[in-house]
Formats: C-alpha cells, structure tokens, sequence
C-alpha cells in the first residue's frame, strides 16, 4: 500500500509517500518540503494568514513533486493522509481540504493525522522501533515526553508549562539580535562562548513532576543582557553558551526522571528506547546530554535524521498507513482541530464540514 501524506500545520508545505516492502519496512518513496521561512523572516516569527496563503500557493506543486519523485501517480496510492491538527486553522485547512479532494474523486480512504502522532511514530518509521517507547519532541512550538504504549496508545507524562525549549531558542535569539530561525544560530555562537560565564538558572531542576519551563530562563537570559549592555561578540558567545548549557542541563535532569519512571515501569524490557523529535534534536549540546544519560541508564537513544525530526509529510503518510493496516479512516467531513492533545479524545472543533 502506498500512502500521500499532507503536512500544512505550520510554516512548512509537505507532502511524501510512504509504502511498506516486501520485507515489512516502511519505505519513504518521496519527501518533499518548501519552508516558508523566507516569507516570514521579516516578522521575526510565522504569520498565520501569510502562512495560510503560501501553503494554498503552494500545495499542488508540492503534492505533484512527492508524487513524481516517488516515480508514482495517484492511480497507484491506496489512501491519502493529512494533517488534521493541531497548528494554525488555515495552513491545516488547505492540507486537509487538498486531501480530502484527492480522496474524494478517487475514491480512496482519507486519514485525518494528528501532527503530533506523526512526531511520535518517527522512530518506528525511520527504525522500526516496536512499542512501547519513550519520546522526547522538542520542537518550536511544543516540549513533551509520550510514552507510546501501543496504536493510539499515548500518555503525555510531561509537558513544558510554558515556553517550548524551540520558542526559548528562539526568543534568545531574538533579543540579542540573531536573526530567525534562532536555533541554529545560537548554537553556532555558542560554539565559541565559556557556558560557564553567566550564571543561569536551570528550570524545574530536582521536580518531582516531570514537566518542562523555560521562560524563567529566558527572562534570566534578557537579565543579563540588558546588565552587561551594550554587549561585545565574546558576550553574546557566552551568554549563548551559558544559555545553552542551561537549558541541555533543564531538559536532561527531566528526561532522567523519566528514564527512571520508564525502567520501573517496564522492569524486564531488554531493548528499552528513548527517541526524540522536533526541530531542537539537531542541537548538539541536547544531543549530547541526551546519549550520556541514555547510556547510564542502558537505554537506547533513536535520533533520526534531522530532515524526518522537523515537519515534513513522510511522518504524516506513515501515521496514515499504520491507521489503514488497522482497518481505520476517518469520514471526508472531519474537522480540524487548531487544538488537539495526542491523549485528550475531546477537543475544541473549528473548521471545515458539519
Ligand atoms: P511544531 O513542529 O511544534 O509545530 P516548529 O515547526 O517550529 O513547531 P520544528 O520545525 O520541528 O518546529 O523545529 C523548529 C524549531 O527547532 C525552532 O524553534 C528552531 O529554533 C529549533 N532548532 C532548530 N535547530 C536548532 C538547533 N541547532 N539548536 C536549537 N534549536 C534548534
Ligand atoms: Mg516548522
Ligand atoms: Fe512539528
């Protein structure tokens, strides 16, 4: 079976088809994404109705080239999946109604994906992790640990109660003057800083809930830049590194607990796995922190590559296929959900249809 997966939820149009070989693997035939970092770089952050027209431009070119390159056409897909939430409501209605288009004049079965179940299957499309398993998605607009227990079986046993790790990047960033996204750029100062040079907090440290914060450190951040102002090259370096090393030290103290929780919770499991996802996994020092701790506590990390950590629609198509082989799809007047927790079944429902 082959399936298109759609992928609209926020600054990226994606599309990919995904099928299962012979030998039972997924297979990635295409994985095609046009950032609109560019549209948006001007606003220092994504601009929903500038973002909702880009992916309306730009969807049928993006779904006609992870078609093409997968050497296929739609008389050859089986079902088509989409992402149905959460995220902004334009970006996702133009994926879902494109789909939803497709699946109705073909006849096909439609999947209404939610974004974050395809974060969470990554690790199995990518390496065939088998259930359950821990998750860890850092991303710029979410920070939460999932166990996956099974098909649809998530627990959300953290979240961030604030901030996500990604937006904390990012507003950093932002305030020293480096530009969007801020991620990259504040690892590569960080590169040539002392972390050890600012005195930052490290949020949430020693809680026994299992939850994220990030705000507190950015302010502290703000703190000392306005402190130190106007603030020389070698400063913002530091400062970046000092921030940096924080926030690895914030979520590596976190992802320890649950790692802890996770091996009393499966005490005999041989091939225990921590995998993450988000755009945040490419930072090396997180990267780091994450395979020391994995490695202590005889856990096996999955990091895969950065192109399948960040959206893209390869993840919504195999979220789709694993629905399908259970005999599931979703009626072509489901709405999208703006917002629309992995592990809360009601949620707040806006949009097309009904
Ligand atoms: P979501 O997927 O949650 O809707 P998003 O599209 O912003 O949000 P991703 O595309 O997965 O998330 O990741 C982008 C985020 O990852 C940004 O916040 C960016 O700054 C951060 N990021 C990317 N590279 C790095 C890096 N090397 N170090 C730290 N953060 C990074
Ligand atoms: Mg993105
Ligand atoms: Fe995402």
């Amino acid at each position: 079976a082959l399936v298109l997966g759609i992928e609209t939820s926020c600054d990226e149009t994606a599309a990919s088809v995904v099928g299962r070989g012979a030998d039972g693997r997924a297979v990635i035939l295409s994985n095609v994404v046009l950032s609109q970092i560019e549209e948006h770089a001007a606003f220092g952050g994504v601009v929903p109705e500038i973002a909702a027209r880009a992916h309306a431009d730009a969807i049928q070119g993006v779904i006609g080239a992870a078609l093409h390159e997968a050497g296929t056409t739609l008389d050859r897909i089986s079902a088509v999946a989409a992402t149905s939430g959460p995220g902004l409501v334009g970006g996702l209605i133009v994926g879902a109604l494109a789909g939803k288009a497709i699946a109705a004049s073909r006849g096909l079965p439609f999947l209404a994906v939610n974004h974050l179940e395809g974060h969470a299957l990554t690790p199995r499309l990518t390496d065939g992790v088998r259930y359950p398993y821990l998750v860890l998605l850092v991303s710029g607009g979410h920070t939460q640990i999932l166990l996956v227990s099974g098909p649809g079986g998530f627990e959300r046993w953290g979240s961030t109660i604030d901030d996500a790790l990604g937006e904390a990047f990012d507003k950093t960033a932002k305030l020293l003057g480096l530009g969007s996204p801020g991620g990259p750029a504040v690892e590569r100062r960080a590169a040539t800083g002392d972390p050890g040079r600012f005195p930052l907090p490290r949020p949430m440290r020693g809680e026994r809930r299992l939850d994220f914060s990030f705000s507190g450190l950015k302010t502290a951040v703000r703190q000392v830049a306005e402190r130190h102002a106007p603030l020389a090259p070698q400063d913002v370096d530091d400062l970046c590194a000092s921030f940096q090393m924080a926030a690895a030290e914030s979520v590596a103290d976190r992802v320890n607990l649950a790692l802890e929780r996770l091996r009393e919770r499966f005490p005999d499991a041989s091939d225990l796995v921590l995998a993450v996802a988000g755009g945040v996994a490419a930072n090396g020092a997180i990267r780091n922190a994450l395979e020391r701790l994995c490695a202590r506590h005889g856990v096996r990390l999955v990091a895969p590559p950065l192109s399948l950590c960040t959206d893209n629609g390869a993840m919504i198509a195999y979220a789709g296929l694993e629905r399908l082989e259970m005999g599931r799809s979703d009626p072509l007047d489901a709405p999208v959900r703006p917002r629309w927790p992995l592990d809360e079944a009601a949620a707040p429902i806006i949009g097309s249809g009904r």
